[in-house]
């Protein structure tokens, strides 16, 4: 093929790397080998600020300089994207992969995102042609309707798919059904309304629901996800690059610890990452 391709980066939000393999999703593993990387970040707007840079999760190199692995790091995107010669100062002085993408490889940019941190309004919807906060925070399946792919122009799409976030629950799934854990609403709920209560969180979740069932309802996620990834494939134009990864892991347990964010725990930073061109 000649000229730039078309580039999909889909963030399973809070899927840790062990949740991957114990699914062993069938048709993400049509696309590549998934790797144990770590995230940069502990939760969702750091972690996806720092892939929008182009920095996404790293393989932990002993013996090797920061600076050296981000350059041998951006020489990869020559063959995601099918341009020769792309390296790290090719993004300066913005260090933005959307506004290199659309500004000077001529990209069209996308977003659909789950999470409202992410939401239209933040600082990382810039260079986009397009940023949609999702209606519900768990439909991967909904975004697929929207993808369209132009015959002039490279596209790049950012997904971020919420079925593997808290509570873990598939779009047909009851909300009354869903899991509850005290005190665990989201940042904003957090924030606004709950602070009264964040004291009293903690010896309260353990008892309240099994963290080993809530880890299992990430599993049943991907697998649920691995159907529908089947269907992006059979959309998305052949030659096209996709990125799967995760924006950081998640807590069920280990230490006293739940969730992600404010945790420094190597499952908070462990996450799948498989790459390669649209099997
Ligand atoms: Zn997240």
């Amino acid at each position: 093929m000649s000229g730039p391709r078309n580039f999909v980066v889909v963030i399973l939000d809070s899927l840790r790397y062990d949740s991957w393999l114990q699914a062993g999703p069938a048709n993400l593993a049509h696309l590549g080998q998934v790797e144990r990387r770590f995230s940069y970040a502990s939760w969702t707007a750091p972690s996806h600020y720092n892939l929008l840079m182009g920095l996404l999760p790293h393989t932990s190199p002993p013996e090797v300089y920061a600076s050296e692995y981000y350059k041998q790091d951006f020489l990869r995107y020559a063959e995601r994207l099918n341009v020769p010669g792309m390296e790290f100062k090719s993004l300066l002085p913005s260090i933005f992969l959307p506004t290199y993408l659309r500004n000077v490889l001529g990209y069209e940019t996308h977003a659909m995102v789950s999470m409202p941190v992410l939401n239209p309004h933040t600082v990382i919807n810039r260079d986009f042609d397009s940023f949609e906060l999702m209606p519900t925070h768990n439909d991967m399946a909904a975004m697929l309707a929207k993808l369209t792919f132009s015959e002039d122009r490279p596209s790049f799409y950012l997904l971020n798919v919420g079925e593997t976030h808290y509570p873990y629950a598939l779009p047909h799934e009851d909300p009354s059904k869903w899991p509850r854990i005290s005190g665990v609403h989201g940042v904003f709920k957090r924030l606004d309304d709950d602070r009264e209560h964040a004291d009293h969180d903690a010896p309260a979740f353990f008892d309240d629901v099994s963290l080993r069932e809530l880890h299992g309802r990430q599993i049943d996620a991907v697998t649920y996800l691995d159907g529908v990834f089947a269907r992006l494939f059979d959309l998305l134009p052949s030659g096209t690059w996709v990125v799967v990864t995760s924006d950081h892991g998640e807590l069920f347990g280990e230490q006293r610890y739940f969730g992600h964010g404010p945790i420094s725990h190597e499952k908070v930073f462990e996450v799948p990452f498989v790459e390669g061109v649209v099997p």
